[in-house]
């Protein structure tokens, strides 16, 4: 049965492909209704037909369109090519829309046995980084001359959350040069990729505990500067209807840039520093103050409730008379003290809040993680940049409206005003 599926599949494929060569090279040949006239004014003259390979997803066609000359200026142009989306590139259009979901998917080694073997295409790996690398840097520049405003009429938003959080990916060592690395004197093995995302809220389940509404979670990402990124960042909550949310929430790790990023642009919004976070740092300063396990959960227990004044009081009692751990030690308190309106744990549940979404955590691991970083993997900061533009369009079910806005934007270029 399967040598049978096989055969008839490839014959069907070969069909398909000749008679998409023949319609190519119907519409790319013959008269022009309109003629055809050069950005310099004058009107180009038809130079004959010339052949184009190209790959499908029936396979590699070749068809012939007419070439045009400019006797003024000798610039030269295949209208067909144009027309058709396949100008200076030897992709169809619906190669290159797989070649970039495969490539934001996978290693682009495993996007080419992926597109072979499910796709029966065959394109190189080097092709589909070229072709992901450019639709990613276009979906952002794409992003950026759109007004950041909801599609469309938005329902009620009860709470929207806003989360932003750093993760390391490794670059090539090019890229590293005048960065640090993550501890003072040791030398930088990656660089940070921030994301970001926003969800809402709409209500509790029967114990009391937020519920994140289905299906509405979005992603930005950039390495990039905590400035840009506030921006970045700032604008998806205006996509997804920050000014019409009744409340808004900041989740952070409490770390300082990001405290600025929530004064800077999300002004009236309520700070949770995320649980997750302030436990970490939490182990962190028991480690340093060498809490006994047995003695551990009341202070945990501290940090669940709110109860900030009395672990900041205790871990005070415990603090080294001097030394590096004592130094150390109280820089965490510190981050504590700092953060005490932001750790407020009991009062935000009560008000069926989430204190620790989790969310962030796993948006690092699928849209940063899973892609970027692989064993063997080492990016430039521009090819990393440009995959994550994808894979956030793609995670945030925006891939397909973005692509044919492009693909729109591109016939429009391209209409050549006739005379
Ligand atoms: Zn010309």
């Amino acid at each position: 049965m399967e040598a049978w599926e096989q055969t008839v599949l490839q014959a069907s494929l070969g069909a398909g492909a000749a008679a998409l060569g023949a319609i190519l090279s119907a519409l790319g040949g013959g008269r022009r209704k309109e003629p055809l006239v050069c950005s310099c004014g004058a009107r180009m003259h038809s130079a004959g037909l010339r052949s184009k390979r190209v790959v499908t997803v029936l396979g590699e066609i070749a068809f012939s369109r007419s070439l045009f000359i400019c006797p003024n200026c000798g610039n030269a142009c295949f209208p067909a090519d144009q027309a058709l989306d396949m100008e200076r590139t030897g992709f169809s259009p619906g190669v290159r829309r797989l070649m970039a979901r495969a490539g934001a998917s996978r290693s682009f080694g495993h996007a080419e046995e992926d597109l072979r073997i499910f796709a029966h295409i065959d394109v190189d790996r080097r092709d589909i980084e070229r072709v992901a690398e450019a639709l990613g840097a276009q979906i952002e520049e794409l992003q950026a001359r759109t007004p950041a405003a909801p599609l469309g009429e938005l329902p009620p938003i009860p709470v929207l959350y806003v989360e932003y959080d750093g993760t390391a990916a490794p670059m090539r060592k090019g890229e590293l040069a005048g960065h640090k690395g993550k501890q003072p004197g040791t030398d930088p093995k990656g660089r940070e990729v921030k994301l970001g995302c926003v969800f809402t809220q709409s209500g509790c389940d029967e114990d009391g505990y937020a519920v994140r509404d289905e299906g509405s979670t979005t992603y930005v990402a950039g390495i990039e500067s905590s400035s840009f990124f506030g921006e970045r960042i700032y604008n998806e909550a205006l996509r997804r209807g920050i000014e019409q949310a009744a409340r808004v929430v900041v989740l952070t790790d409490g770390a300082a840039y990001n405290r600025t990023i929530k004064d800077v642009h999300f002004h009236g919004a309520l700070h949770i520093v995320d649980l997750y976070h302030a436990g970490e740092h939490l182990t962190a300063l028991m480690d340093l103050l060498r809490i006994a396990p047995s003695d551990r959960k009341k202070w945990l227990d501290w940090l669940d409730g709110g109860r900030i004044d009395a672990l900041a009081a205790e871990a005070k009692q415990h603090l080294p008379s001097r030394g590096k751990r004592r130094k150390e030690a109280k820089r965490e308190i510190n981050f504590f003290m700092k953060n005490e309106k932001r750790m407020q744990y009991a009062e935000f549940r009560r008000q069926g809040l989430f204190v620790g979404s989790g969310v962030i955590e796993a948006g690092c691991r699928t849209a940063v993680g899973t892609r970027c970083k692989q064993s063997g993997m080492f990016w430039s900061v521009r090819g990393a940049h440009a995959i994550l533009q994808l894979r956030c369009c793609i995670l945030s079910g925006r891939f397909d409206a973005a692509w044919e806005d492009l693909a729109c934007d591109r016939r429009v270029q391209c209409e050549v005003p006739a005379a």
